[in-house]
């Protein structure tokens, strides 16, 4: 038989925004668990430096990963190893994890934080060189590439804003696309074709990214897509945007979400489905930074501590919206 155990608070993802959750929910004395199917840290274990969340001017991704769990653990919230198949509301309103390992995980709300995935290039070196080179982010890495000749990968929107957004840093920025046309817009396009820093390398797909003896990577191999033939690009980075995806096959088809699967909330970070919150990369949003993620944690944590007040005090009026609460 299936072992069940009863939170207050289930939080399905161990990145920024869930491990700040997680704090904060310790810190408002909710009984609360973390599951994460791999390691503590989310985006940050894909990122090797941090540059840009405040009050550390230089952290490994790693390390800011692990003071963020320590802290979450300080004020008492439980992590467990776990991979959660789905998350639902069931008929006596409360959640329920289903678990890999067979263990269920019961509580009165939940927080899903499972972040997205970038979508992969799927060729030798991408993996291998990923923080060493290979990068799916320019705001988090672009300064690391000041004077550099790189290369992006795509031909959407972000592909073509990134590209112009990276010469800021970089002296050559090659955009190689595997088509003759952007589905960019236009007006992005226009921007990146007025830019003298960036050179489009159309129809030429990647087949591999090769590393130097200090396994930094200096070189691309490219494929023309309509001849075959290949050639090698000297670059010591490449940025992959090639399309994005939201974690949220847990919880597929039952919450409100936009055309790309990111998940809708309020300012409260709720959910359409009442008592589950969600925070971070997951959600429709501007931006999808570690401070933002933060941000996010901690309002669903409040917003959720609220919610669970006014379950034990029905008649209470609801507290959630606009008080600018502080946890405890
Ligand atoms: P996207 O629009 O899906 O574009 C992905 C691009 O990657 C396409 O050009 C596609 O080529 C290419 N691609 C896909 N798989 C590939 C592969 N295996 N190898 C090489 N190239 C591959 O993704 P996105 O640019 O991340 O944008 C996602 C959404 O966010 C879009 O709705 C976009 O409008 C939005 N967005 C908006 C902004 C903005 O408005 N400022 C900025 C970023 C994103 P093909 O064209 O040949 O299919």
């Amino acid at each position: 038989m299936s072992e069940s155990r009863d939170y207050d608070v289930i939080i399905v993802g161990a990145g920024p925004a869930g491990m700040t959750a997680a704090m904060y929910a310790g810190r408002s004395m909710l009984k609360t668990v973390v599951l994460e199917r791999g390691a503590s840290g989310g985006e940050l274990l894909n990122t090797e430096i941090i540059e840009d969340y405040p009050g550390f001017e230089h952290i490994e991704g790693w390390e800011l990963a692990q003071k963020f769990e320590s802290h979450a653990k300080k004020f008492g919230a439980e992590f467990q190893q776990e991979t959660v198949i789905t998350l639902e509301k069931m008929p006596d309103g409360a959640f329920q994890a289903t678990t890999d390992s067979g263990t269920i995980y019961r509580s009165k709300v939940a927080i899903i934080t499972s972040g997205g995935t970038p979508i992969k290039l799927g060729v030798p070196g991408e993996i291998e060189y990923a923080g060493k080179g290979v990068s799916y982010c320019a705001i988090c890495d672009g300064a690391f590439f000041r004077g550099h000749t790189i290369a992006v990968i795509g031909g959407g929107d972000a592909a073509v804003e990134e590209a112009d957004f990276l010469t800021r840093y970089a002296e050559k920025v090659y955009l190689i696309h595997r088509r003759d046309e952007f589905r960019a817009s236009k007006i992005l396009q226009k921007r990146l074709f007025e830019n003298p820093k960036i050179e489009v390398i159309w129809n030429t797909l990647v087949d591999e990214v090769q590393a130097d003896a200090q396994g930094l990577v200096h070189n691309l191999v490219l494929r023309d897509a309509n001849t075959h033939e290949t050639r090698n690009l000297a670059a010591t980075g490449i940025f992959i945007f090639i399309g994005f995806r939201p974690n949220t096959g847990i919880i597929e088809g039952h919450a409100d979400h936009d055309e790309m699967g990111y998940l809708r909330t309020d300012m409260n970070m709720e959910t359409s489905i009442k008592g589950l919150f969600a925070a971070g990369d997951v959600r429709v949003q501007l931006t999808r930074q570690v401070t933002t993620a933060a941000g996010d944690g901690t309002t669903a944590a409040i917003a959720a501590e609220k919610y669970l007040a006014a379950m034990r005090s029905p008649s209470d009026e609801p507290v959630i919206s606009g008080s600018g609460g502080y946890a405890v």
